[in-house]
Formats: structure tokens, C-alpha cells, sequence
């Protein structure tokens, strides 16, 4: 019997147990137009996913494994999913069809209608990534009015025993959140981040010849992100030993001096698969285990809860509410993103350094995704389609089921508060607090009317003003609404007016 075995840009687990034993299979990877072109990627995007797809390859041959692997350039290639799969089968005499369940949704409807359209038998396989199944945050909440990622969290920390002595949580808390937000010191040296140096340049004519479009850059000789399950392990290991010792104090703290401080860019390599969250937080829980006199509870709780806690329960939610998920549009926006998200060209010293770290290097951390770039989208009234394209482009870990939740979930709150229980839209007063950006910018950041006015202090009051009705009743918001009712109307009309004038003039903010 010949079977097929689909593996998706994003299923590069070399652990699976599809791999333990395989005579029969033969085994299918293709780069396709279908997948470069669903939005506009950002270079590194492209070539690492193409990069280490085919690195996966080399390293199932080198395994005996009977491969077919369908290059972009590839002249019989058709750049469609279904179309190639089909094509195969026809060719190579195929008996059975079996895939890894995809994490997006679209390919998932799409590998449905495939497989009902031809005559072989085809199966479904977990991709053995996970912590969770698909349906298991459902499941949990099923009944509930609200979704709550504590809850969440507390019962996947048990479940999987994770930081737990003697059925009670590590250090006496479950959530040391409180003591992870300080502005960084510069005290603690910052580790130099570790990069990988891949010469991707035999990539380079072909991503051109075929006129794929991109954006951001690029230095081929010498791509940082690594393309395959060593650089990840090595990625590991480094974030381990010289950043998780600092890494919950500094969680949220934001510099232009640094580009990502003690996070563990981990994120690209966990979503194509290249390594497990299980052993990323398993070997982060051993190391702490014997070094806790350079690690306190604070700095392993905050990591573990970020992928067994949020990583976990985005994809949760992503499966009980899509395809409804991505049309919401709570607040009906509808104005285009700024023109400068392309280029990072505005004299807003923040939204300057974080997305032209976004341009170079297809990556920002969280707090910079959050309260900034998506905290200025939401005052400006973004419509969230363009925003989470903008996203789902520019970020080298950026895959639809952890892109949507966060974006127009979390940070646009265009879901009307399935995520989160409030919007994250902030002053200058945060930025300036967790940053050094404020310090050298052309705006003022205590100042809220004027030419030098920081456009966050006006448009954060006209963003709660204009979503009055929809927020009102937000028992989280009522203080908000508390003090602009107290605001002197004289200079409410004024900041009202600066962030129109603000809106219009948008683009050369
Ligand atoms: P670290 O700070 O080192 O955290 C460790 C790991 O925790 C990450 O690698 C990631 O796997 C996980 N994690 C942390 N926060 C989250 C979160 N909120 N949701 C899911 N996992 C989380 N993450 C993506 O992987 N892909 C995206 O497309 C993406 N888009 C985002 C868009 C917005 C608007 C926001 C606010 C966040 C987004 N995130 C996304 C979550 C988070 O910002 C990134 O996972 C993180 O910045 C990746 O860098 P890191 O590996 O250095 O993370
Ligand atoms: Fe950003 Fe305003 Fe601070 Fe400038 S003053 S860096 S625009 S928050």
C-alpha cells in the first residue's frame, strides 16, 4: 500500500511519531504561491519558513525517508495546495492520504474539502506539538459567560504538574505578574542576542525570479533566526543560561537600546515546530530546579506562563470561535493604517524604533506589539483587517491561530472582549514609564494639546470618548469615564480637537 503524507511549512516536528516507523510512506513538502502570497510577508518570513522546510527535508533523506519536495521554481509546480496533492496521488499511484491537523483554519477547510474530493482513503494525525487538543480551552470554559486565561493556567499547571510541590503552586503563588513589570535599569547587563548567522542566499534569486512580493529586510549572508531543530535547542539553552534569570523582572520593559532584551525569541522556532513547548519549558524547569540560588520563581513562573498559559490558550480560543473570529470589528473601524508602518518613518519616537526593529529584524517583543504599535492602532480607529495584516506580514513567528488572538483579540479588542476583559490603550504616561523612548522624541510626553503634543494623550481620551456607548459598562473602564465627566469642558473640546486634528493628519504624525 503507498501513502502519502502531507507536512505543512509549520509541521517541522522531527520527534513525531510518524517518523519512528515508515516503510509504506512517502512523504510530501511544497513551497507554494498559495502560501507567500495570502498576505504581504516580510523577507525573513519567507526565507526561513522556505529555509527550514527544506532543511527538514535534507534531514529526512539523510534518514532514508522517501521524499517529494516541491520547490517554488519547480516548473510542474501548481503553487496550490490541493492542486499539487492531487497531482501526486495521480502520479505516484497513491492508496491513502494522511496529514497533520493544520493550526490555521483555512487550511484546515480547505485539507477537508480536498480529501472529500478524491477517491482514496485519507486519516488525520495530531501534530504531537501541543500541550492541549483543539477543543480543550472549549471544553474547560463550556458554560461559562467568560473566558479567563488564570483559570486556564492554574488547571494546566496541574494537570501537567508544572511548578508544583506537593499539590500546591511553586513560591506559594500561582502568578507573580505583580513583580514583572520594571522599567529596565540598565543595571543588568544584557545579553548580546544569539544569532545564527545562515547564509540563505541561495534563496535569494529564486524568492526574486518568481516576483513574490515582500517587505522589510534582509542581510542574506547572515539570517539570525535559526532554520533548524539544533539552532533551537541552542536558542534554548542560550535563553536558559543568560536571559531567564532576568527574564520575568524585565517582561515588560522596553528600550531602543536593546531590541529584545531578555525574551527567548523562541516563538518562530515553537510555531514551525522545530521544538516542543513541552521541552522548552520542561529543560527551563530542570535548570531552574538547580540553579535557584541565579533564579527566583518569579523569572521561571513568568515564562512558563507565557507559553503554557497564553501560547496554549490563544490556539484554544482561535478553535471555538473561528471563522466568526476574524470579521469582528467591535468599535467598526475603518480608517487605513498609517503609511509609516511600512517604513517606520514618523517622528513618534516609539512607533520610529519599534517598527523599524519590526522592518529589520521581523520581530518586536510583546509589550512593544502591545502598547505600542497595536496601542496607537486602537486609538487611531484602525480597521482590524489592516491591522492584522500588517501583523500577520511583518513578524517572523506570525501564523493566523496566534496572530488573530493576539491582535485583533488582545490588542485591538475587536472581539468585544473575548480575550480580554478591557482594551489596552494607554497615554504617554505607560510608554514613558516602561521605556526610554519618551526621553528623545518630538512630542512632549506630559504635553496634550499643541504642535508638540504626544498624539497618545489626546487620542487616548477621544478613542474612550467615541466608544462611549460600546465601553461604558465595563466595570474595569468606569474610572475612565469617571474622570473624563470631571474633565473641564473647555479642555476636553481642546484635546478632542487635536486628536481630530491628529487623525487627519494621520500619515505625517
Ligand atoms: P518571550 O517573551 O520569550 O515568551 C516566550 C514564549 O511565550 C513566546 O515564544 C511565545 O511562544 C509565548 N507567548 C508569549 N506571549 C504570548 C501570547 N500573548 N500569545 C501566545 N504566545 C505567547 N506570538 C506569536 O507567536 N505569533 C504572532 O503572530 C504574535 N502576534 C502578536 C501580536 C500582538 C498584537 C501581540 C500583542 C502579541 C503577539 N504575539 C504573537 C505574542 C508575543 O508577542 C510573541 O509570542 C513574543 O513576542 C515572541 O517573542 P519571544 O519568543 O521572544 O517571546
Ligand atoms: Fe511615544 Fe509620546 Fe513618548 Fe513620543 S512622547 S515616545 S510619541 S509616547
Amino acid at each position: 500500500m503507498k501513502i502519502l503524507r502531507l507536512i505543512l511549512g509549520d509541521q517541522l516536528n522531527s520527534k513525531h511519531s510518524w517518523y519512528h516507523n515508515d516503510e509504506h510512506f512517502t512523504y510530501l513538502m511544497m513551497e507554494i504561491r498559495q502560501e507567500t502570497d495570502y498576505v504581504k510577508h516580510h523577507i525573513q518570513k519567507i526565507a526561513c519558513f522556505f529555509a527550514a522546510m527544506r532543511a527538514f527535508a535534507e534531514m529526512l533523506k539523510s534518514n532514508n525517508k522517501k521524499i517529494i519536495y516541491i520547490t517554488i521554481d519547480q516548473e510542474d509546480n501548481q503553487q496550490d495546495l490541493s492542486k499539487n496533492i492531487k497531482s501526486i496521488i495521480k502520479q505516484h499511484r497513491i492508496d491513502k492520504f494522511e496529514y497533520q491537523l493544520p493550526d490555521e483554519y483555512r487550511l484546515n477547510q480547505q485539507l477537508i474539502e480536498l480529501c472529500k474530493s478524491i477517491s482514496i482513503p485519507s486519516e488525520s494525525f495530531d501534530t504531537e506539538h501541543f500541550y492541549t487538543s483543539r477543543d480543550e480551552v472549549s471544553l474547560i470554559f463550556k458554560g461559562k459567560k467568560t473566558l479567563i486565561l488564570e483559570n486556564f493556567y492554574r488547571i494546566m499547571r496541574q494537570k501537567h504538574q508544572i511548578l508544583i510541590k506537593e499539590n500546591a503552586p511553586e513560591g506559594g503563588e500561582w502568578n507573580f505578574d505583580k513583580l514583572n513589570r520594571s522599567k529596565y535599569d540598565g543595571k543588568v547587563p544584557i545579553p548580546k542576542p544569539l544569532t545564527f548567522n545562515n547564509n540563505l542566499l541561495y534563496l535569494k534569486l529564486i524568492i526574486e525570479n518568481q516576483g513574490i512580493a515582500y517587505f522589510g529586510e534582509i542581510n542574506w549572508e547572515d539570517v539570525i533566526w535559526p532554520i533548524d531543530y539544533k539552532q533551537s535547542e541552542k536558542l534554548l539553552d542560550y535563553f536558559i543560561e543568560y536571559c531567564l534569570p532576568n527574564f520575568g523582572t524585565f517582561e515588560d520593559a522596553m528600550t531602543q537600546k536593546y531590541w529584545s532584551l531578555f525574551h527567548s525569541r523562541l516563538s518562530f522556532a515553537m510555531n514551525i515546530k522545530l521544538i516542543s513547548p513541552k521541552e522548552v519549558i520542561e529543560r527551563s524547569c530542570v535548570y531552574y530546579e538547580s540553579n535557584r540560588d541565579k533564579i527566583s520563581i518569579q523569572q521561571i513562573e513568568g515564562f512558563v506562563r507565557q507559553i503554557l498559559g497564553w501560547r496554549e490558550y490563544m490556539r484554544g480560543i482561535y478553535w471555538m470561535k473561528m471563522p466568526e473570529f476574524e470579521k469582528l470589528n467591535f468599535f467598526d473601524n475603518n480608517r487605513a493604517l498609517p503609511l509609516w508602518f511600512w517604513d517606520g518613518n514618523t517622528k513618534m519616537n516609539c512607533l520610529k524604533h519599534t517598527i523599524k526593529n519590526s522592518l529589520s529584524n521581523a520581530y518586536a517583543h510583546h509589550i512593544e506589539r502591545l502598547m505600542v504599535i497595536g496601542n496607537f492602532a486602537s486609538l487611531a480607529g484602525v480597521h482590524p483587517d489592516e491591522v492584522d495584516n500588517w501583523y500577520l506580514g511583518v513578524y517572523i513567528d506570525a501564523i493566523q491561530w496566534v496572530e488573530i488572538t493576539n491582535t485583533r483579540g488582545m490588542s485591538q479588542y475587536a472581539d468585544g472582549g473575548i480575550v480580554g476583559s478591557k482594551p489596552y490603550v494607554s497615554t504617554a504616561n505607560y510608554i514613558d514609564k516602561m521605556s526610554d523612548y519618551c526621553s528623545n522624541c518630538y512630542y512632549g510626553k506630559n504635553i496634550k494639546v499643541g504642535e508638540r503634543a504626544c498624539p497618545f494623550n489626546s487620542l487616548y481620551w477621544h478613542f474612550y470618548e467615541r466608544n462611549k456607548a460600546k465601553l461604558e459598562k465595563n466595570p474595569r473602564i468606569g474610572m475612565v469615564y469617571n474622570i473624563l465627566k470631571k474633565m473641564n469642558e473647555n479642555e476636553k473640546s481642546k484635546i478632542f480637537a487635536q486628536a481630530e486634528y491628529y487623525l487627519k493628519n494621520i500619515d505625517s504624525l
